[in-house]
């Protein structure tokens, strides 16, 4: 995707982009490196484009429409993110009341204290929020309606649950929860990484509140359904 402004810069702010297919074989397409994440190999990479020229029928879409054509991607696309983190935290959820169980410490097994108790309880009420709100993101899609709000809040709120979530299953393992004997400490980063990936939380807060205040300006109010 690169920028495709008139020289006088015309257009609107969404009209600037356009996305180009470039053949990993074009001449001055170079892979500069893998770039690790979180201290392990990734296949994220850096990518230099130098004096890359391909034929105009590699572009997708009208020239400025580029913009438009990422946004109704990553819309689906931080649904799919959130689905998928409700069905790691649900599974982050097994291991931490299975230990809570098997456990035993200082005379009881974990599940008697009340600490592990409460991180039991705000686990449930954080798996059963982000789940429904998931669920709910993906209707509000579904009927037409504008969902630019609903899934920005859904990209907000679904990452940190997760991130509580997995938290809260690495201390009730002890040692064990950063150890590679179980996904945990995966599931950590991969919660971590989504309040950045897909754009980063203080973004989607912005949208969200501009959204709201521009209903309240134009002389209505937020309805939050029945
Ligand atoms: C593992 C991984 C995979 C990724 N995969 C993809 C991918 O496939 N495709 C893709 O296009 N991108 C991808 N990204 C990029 C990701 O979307 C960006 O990293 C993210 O949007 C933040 O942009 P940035 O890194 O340039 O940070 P910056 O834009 O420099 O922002 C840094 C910080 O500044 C703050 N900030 C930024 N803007 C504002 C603002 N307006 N107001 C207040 N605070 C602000 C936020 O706290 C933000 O975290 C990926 C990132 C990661 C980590």
């Amino acid at each position: 995707m690169c920028r495709t402004e008139e020289a006088d810069g015309a257009g609107g702010v969404r009209d600037k982009m356009t996305q180009i297919i470039v053949p990993t074989d074009t001449p001055g397409f170079n892979i500069v490196r893998r770039i690790p994440v979180w201290g392990h190999d990734s296949n994220h990479c850096e990518i230099e484009y130098k004096n890359v020229r391909v034929p105009v029928t590699n572009q997708l879409g009208r020239t400025g429409s580029g913009h438009q054509a990422a946004q109704d991607r990553l819309g689906a696309g931080r649904v799919f993110h959130c689905m998928n983190s409700v069905g790691q935290m649900w599974r982050a959820f097994d291991l931490m009341v299975k230990r809570s169980i098997d456990r035993e410490v200082h005379g009881g097994r974990l599940e008697t204290k009340q600490f592990i108790q409460g991180f039991i309880a705000d686990s449930y009420i954080d798996i059963m929020t982000a789940r429904l709100m998931t669920i709910h993101t993906a209707e509000i899609i579904d009927s037409g309606q504008d969902p630019r709000t609903i899934i920005s809040a859904l990209k907000v709120y679904v990452p940190a649950a997760f991130e509580r979530v997995v938290d809260r299953a690495i201390q009730v393992h002890g040692a064990m929860g950063v150890s590679g004997d179980t996904p945990l400490a995966g599931m950590y980063t991969g919660a971590r990484t989504l309040r950045l990936a897909d754009g980063p939380d203080e973004v989607h807060r912005i949208l969200i509140a501009k959204n709201v205040l521009n209903k309240y300006h134009d002389g209505g109010s937020w309805d939050f359904g029945i």
